[in-house]
Formats: C-alpha cells, sequence, structure tokens
C-alpha cells in the first residue's frame, strides 16, 4: 500500500488512523508507488491551489496502474466531500472514494477486512524491523506529508490489545454531540451541501478514538492529536464547515489516554488541533474547555512541549492564558489566525472585531504569558478590500509585532458564501497586496528575532538540513512544526552530532529574516 496525505495536519491526522485500519487489515507500506497494490491519495480542497495538487497527484498515481502493480487506486479527504460523483466519472482509474466522515469505509475500498484474529497479546502494536523498507518515503509522498516511522498507536485500556470488529464498531456508534451555535446555523444553512454534485447527503459525524489504530507518520518525538472535528463558524471565504460537518469534541479521557499513549511511545511534543481548539468541550457542557483539557494533559510524564494550533481570537479566555502561563512544559506560544484587521472586511467575512479589539487581546495575552510567541494569518484581496483596508491591515500588522505571519491571497470558492459577493478583486492585485504584506512582515520579523540572540533555549533537533549535512535543523518551543521558521544549528558543541528527536540546550546566536541559528550548549535533561 503507498499512502500520500496532502494538505493540513488535520488532514494527516486523518491519514494515519486510515493507515492503521489498513495495517491491522494487513497491508503494509511501502514507499515505492510502483511496488504499491493499492495507492490512496488523501486530498485537500481548502483554495483552488490545494484542490489542483489533490487532481494532479491522482492523475500522478492513476499511471502506476498501468506502469507498476497498482490495482486499486482511492481516493479519500476533502476534495471527495466536495467532487464525490465527479472524481469517479472524470478519473475512470479511481476505484473508490472515501469521504471525511467515513475513515473506516477504506478498508471495504481497498477490498480488505479487519480479522477477528487480529488480537495480540500487547496492548501497544510497534511496527520495527522491516520498517526501514516499507515506510513510505518522498518518492511515494510528492509534496505531502511523509511518513518517518512505522509506529501504530493502540489503546492501553483497550481490553484485548488489538481492537476487532467491536471496537471498529464502537467509534462508529460515537454518540456526535453538537453545540447550540451549530444546531442553530445548521438551521440557517451554513453547512447546506445541495448543490454539490453527489456529496453524502448527511454531514460527517466520525470522530476517531484512542481505541482507534493509528500509524504515526510525524518525527518520532513529535504527534498530532486532534481534539475535535467540524467547524460552526460561519466565516464567509470558507467552506471547510459544509465539507467536515459541525463541530463535535473528543470526549476529554481519550484525548488524555491518546496522549498517554503517546507519551508511552517516545513522544515528548504534542500538538493539538482542530479547525477551532479554543471550543473544545463547548458540546461536552464543558466551560474552559481546552484549558481544562491542557491542564490535565500537562500533568502527563514525560512529556515536554504542549502546544494547540488554531485559536479563535474571542474565545482566548483568562483562564486559557493562566494555564499557559503555570505549566512549564505548555509551550509559550499562541497560534490565532485573525484573517484580517479591518472592520468592514471582519463584517463582510462574518467574523468580526477589528484592529482595536485586537490590540487589546494581544496586551492581554502578552500581560498574562510574558514572552510568548504569536503567530496568526491573514487573507488579503478579499471582495470589497480597498486600499483603506489594506492600511488598517499593515498599520495593525506594524503594531502587533507578530512573531510569525502568514499571508493567503482570497480564494473564490465555489459554495461559499463569499462567492456571490461583489467586488471582487483581479488576481493581480491579490498577489500585490500579498507580496506587499509579506515584505513588511519581512521586516518586522528580522527586528523581533534579532531579540532571541544571546537566549539560551531548548531546542529539538530534528536532522540535517535539507541544504547541506554541515546544518542541522531544529525548533524551540516558540516554533510549531513544519509552519514557523527554522533554528539552524551549526555548532554541536562538544558532540559530535546531534540526535534527531533529541532535545538540546542551546544557544541562540545569529537572527536572519525568518531563521535563526543556535549551536548546541549540551544535552537536556
Ligand atoms: S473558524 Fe472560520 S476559517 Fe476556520 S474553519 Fe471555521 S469557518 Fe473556516
Amino acid at each position: 500500500m503507498g499512502f500520500i496525505s496532502l494538505g493540513c495536519p488535520k488532514n494527516l491526522v486523518d491519514s494515519e488512523v486510515m493507515m492503521g485500519l489498513l495495517d491491522r487489515a494487513g497491508a503494509r507500506l511501502t514507499a515505492h508507488p510502483e511496488d504499491a497494490e493499492i495507492l490512496v491519495v488523501n486530498t485537500c480542497s481548502f483554495i483552488d491551489t490545494a484542490k489542483q495538487e489533490s487532481v494532479d497527484t491522482i492523475l500522478e498515481m492513476a499511471r502506476f496502474k498501468t506502469s507498476g502493480s497498482a490495482r486499486k487506486l482511492i481516493v479519500a479527504g476533502c476534495l471527495v466531500e466536495r467532487y464525490r460523483d465527479e472524481i469517479i466519472k472524470n478519473i475512470p482509474e479511481v476505484d473508490a472514494v472515501v469521504g471525511t466522515g467515513e475513515l473506516e469505509s477504506i478498508l471495504q475500498a481497498a477490498g480488505l477486512t479487519m480479522p477477528e484474529a487480529a488480537v495480540s497479546a500487547s496492548p501497544f502494536n510497534i511496527l520495527s524491523g522491516a520498517a526501514a523498507e516499507t515506510r513510505p518515503g518522498k518518492e511515494a509522498q510528492a509534496g505531502t506529508h511523509m511518513a518517518h516511522g512505522p509506529e501504530l498507536v493502540q489503546n492501553e485500556n483497550s481490553p484485548k490489545g488489538r481492537p476487532g470488529k467491536e471496537s471498529l464498531a464502537a467509534t462508529h456508534k460515537h454518540e456526535t454531540t453538537s453545540r447550540s451555535e451549530g444546531d442553530a446555523r445548521e438551521q440557517q444553512g451554513r453547512f447546506a451541501r445541495d448543490d454539490w454534485q453527489g456529496a453524502a447527503h448527511l454531514l460527517p459525524t466520525y470522530l476517531y478514538d484512542e481505541s482507534t489504530p493509528r500509524y504515526l507518520t510525524t518525527p518520532k518525538s513529535s504527534a498530532y492529536i486532534k481534539i475535535a472535528e467540524g467547524c460552526d463558524h460561519p466565516c464567509t471565504f470558507c467552506v471547510i464547515p459544509n465539507l467536515r460537518g459541525k463541530f463535535r469534541s473528543r470526549r476529554f479521557e481519550s484525548v488524555v489516554a491518546e496522549a498517554r499513549q503517546l507519551v508511552a511511545r517516545g513522544v515528548e511534543e504534542i500538538t493539538l488541533i482542530g479547525q477551532d481548539t479554543t471550543c473544545y468541550g463547548e458540546d461536552l457542557g464543558l466551560k474552559d474547555g481546552l484549558a481544562t483539557l491542557l491542564d490535565e494533559m500537562a500533568r502527563v510524564d514525560g512529556l515536554r512541549w504542549l502546544r494547540f494550533l488554531y485559536a479563535y481570537p474571542n474565545r482566548i479566555t483568562g483562564r486559557l492564558l493562566e494555564t499557559i502561563a503555570r505549566h512549564d512544559n505548555i509551550c509559550k506560544y499562541l497560534d490565532v489566525p485573525l484573517q484580517h484587521a479591518s472592520p468592514s472586511v471582519l463584517k463582510t467575512m462574518k467574523r468580526g472585531a477589528g484592529a482595536e479589539i485586537f490590540l487589546k487581546t494581544l496586551e492581554k495575552v502578552r500581560a498574562a504569558v510574558p514572552g510568548i510567541a504569536l503567530r496568526t494569518s491573514f487573507i488579503v484581496g478579499f471582495p470589497g478590500e480597498s486600499t483603506e483596508d489594506l492600511t488598517i491591515l499593515e498599520d495593525f500588522i506594524t503594531e502587533a509585532k507578530f512573531d510569525w505571519l502568514g499571508v493567503f491571497g482570497y480564494s473564490d470558492e465555489e459554495g461559499s458564501a463569499a462567492f456571490p459577493l461583489e467586488g471582487k478583486l483581479p488576481k493581480r492585485t491579490i498577489e500585490a497586496r500579498k507580496k506587499r504584506v509579506m515584505k513588511l512582515q519581512q521586516k518586522i520579523s528580522k527586528r523581533a528575532k534579532q531579540q532571541w540572540v544571546g537566549r539560551e533555549l531548548l531546542l529539538l533537533a530534528e536532522g540535517e538540513s535539507e541544504e547541506t549535512p554541515l546544518l542541522w535543523e531544529g525548533r524551540t518551543e516558540f516554533h510549531a512544526p513544519e509552519i514557523d521558521g527554522k533554528v539552524y544549528i551549526n555548532d554541536f558543541g562538544e558532540l559530535d552530532a546531534p540526535v534527531a528527536g533529541r532535545f538540546y540546550r542551546a544557544e541562540i546566536t545569529e537572527a536572519h529574516d525568518y531563521d535563526l541559528v543556535a549551536r548546541i550548549v549540551s544535552e537536556a535533561v
């Protein structure tokens, strides 16, 4: 089996669950698509470029049905939720499709069944040895997340270790909860997909749990945990709620149990993800659910770094900030996508607020957690965005001084509430605005990074730099996996070389526009 995962970490976790299920049913991963009998492409459908990459990858893999050993090509993920019928009709090489809410039907799609006898004496089933030849590598993962280590995560509390049919059925039976906000938005048609040809009638409701087999593809020391799925917000540019369904949280105990299992396998950094992590637990009746969850998870022995991504700005509570400040192992890092700063653009985006309110929020965050690194992302070129709106955004960026900032050009998504809006801007204007904002941030980032020079920080060594084997790359608590700048290690101190996945004390010696340079001082205890 060859598996390609496109898109965001949330999609990556879905891929890991599907790989875990396939593995349990007897399939073995290969890094070489030409050798795979079953090829799976887990697609992204966020914006146009992501859709194009998904289609290109499907077509690239389809070639292995004639030039390789592939018998089956399966397409999974967001593109399926959106274009189910069209994929089947227009790409005849595709044998089956699997939507985001039906991960377990990957088995049926692959023609595999979970054997009753797939029960082992060990509660943990970590693949080893032969894995070196069978793990997916870059060749099979063009432009994707690559599987580094074939580790299966399995519920330590599940009665017989490996889940047989019963536990798979149990994950199907997960009782879906919802927030009143989500129910109201459903009534208003927020999740409607009537115009989407072939979209499954029912919205996805699936949630994996701690007993679902999962194949870890991230480097040994780090893992993501998806704590919730779906989104109830009305952002007009976004079709994710239509693709992924209403917001629903995983059970509190399930998330904590998964964290314990991961740490027991050597994971030292956990990143919590969901479309909006700050809504966690609201559907379960929890108040300040994310803060409560972080508080509990921070107590897991051996967990060095715990962080969450995708906070919604008006849900950053005092209790959440206190929790981040209180625990040494909760990274002093906050990712809060703001999308814009002009109140009028934010109003049309149906997100509300504006620069003034955001600055107050950031002030509150920095006061509660001194030294915290802040990440955000913006969309420029939204329909009707005037030059004044852009100036408001630029002034805000100058004042807010984010450590990390991503800028997206508006992508017109059919089916989004913004699609019929007037005032669309030409593509070249959108591109020019994007460049302008990025250039502004470059200067701010350079200045901000200078302040880190001379500091001694905990550093996770990730491996040799892709540019030269003389340099290594790593991250501090202020760098989330894959999205932020890098720390280049050019001096290993008394070591011959660092070990990938290990933590060190390191001194930051230089700062560039986005990246830092460090020297290792000692091994971390
Ligand atoms: S918060 Fe807004 S942008 Fe984010 S997933 Fe939900 S609807 Fe989309």
